[in-house]
């Protein structure tokens, strides 16, 4: 009789940790959907951020562009007005020279218009080179205007469906830890404990799944007989190498 109520306690024993093992394993991937999610969120605030700059950064250079276009033209109208009022000055001394009396005054009107026409020449170069510039301008303004037309509207949707990720992810989480705690409190005492003490150490999680020979908390390979009785998922059985506690599950 004892002996059948010692197989009796063995059997207990068992289905107890079977239990346990079942519970880890929907324990673990809960963690695993928590650390992914809290990745998640703590480099999604940097995305966005990246995200709005390059905004910023585009719409910053059009405008840069469209400023240095419109100093270009102003300079432009500034240099055409003084060439037309020089050019007015010109044939008023040359009709004042039809009028002067001495060799000296025609000549010294002779050296005045010398120089403005000197002026006019320079300021019409400048006017061509302008054009050019203009013309370079504004083709870079065309490929900039471009370039936020088809990538501006696709990075704001980018920016906000991360936002949206967020709240999902936020909520998912808050949802996720919940049942992780109900899970918890169905464990037996030592397993919990256990447990607990390894995730403090290890922060991801205090279970880490078998596949293949590998233990995916460390990436060690673990001992063929071991790996055959975690397989198993009967009892609890700790990793050598980080000490997380094996299970064994199919992974997505
Ligand atoms: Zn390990």
């Amino acid at each position: 009789l004892g002996s059948i109520f010692h197989l009796e306690a063995e059997r207990n024993a068992m289905m107890l940790e079977n239990n346990d093992i079942s519970l880890l394993i929907d324990i673990v991937k809960k963690d695993m959907d928590i650390l992914e999610k809290r990745k998640f969120l703590d480099e999604a605030p940097a995305k966005i951020k990246d995200i709005t700059k390059k905004i910023e950064e585009m719409e910053g250079e059009l405008s840069d562009s469209q400023e240095s276009l419109d100093k270009l033209e102003e300079e432009r109208r500034h240099l055409e007005r003084e060439v037309s009022s020089q050019n007015d000055k010109i044939v008023k001394k040359r009709k004042e020279q039809n009028s002067v009396k001495t060799n000296k005054e025609y000549k010294a009107l002779g050296h005045e218009i010398q120089y403005l026409t000197g002026l006019v020449d320079k300021e019409e170069e400048r006017i061509l080179s302008i054009l050019e510039m203009v013309e370079v301008k504004r083709k870079e303004i065309r490929v900039i205007s471009d370039k936020i037309s088809s990538e501006r509207d696709s990075l704001i949707e980018e920016k906000n469906m991360l936002e949206r990720n967020i709240k999902e992810s936020e909520d998912a989480l808050k949802i996720l830890d919940d049942e992780k705690l109900r899970k918890l409190t169905h464990l037996s005492d030592r397993v919990r404990k256990l447990y607990l003490k390894i995730l403090k150490a290890k922060h991801d999680s205090g279970v880490a799944n078998l596949v293949g020979d590998i233990c995916q908390g460390c990436y060690s390979r673990v001992p063929p007989q071991m790996a055959h009785e975690v397989r198993k998922n009967e009892k609890i059985l700790t990793c050598e190498v980080c000490g997380r506690i094996l299970v064994h599950y199919e992974s997505e």
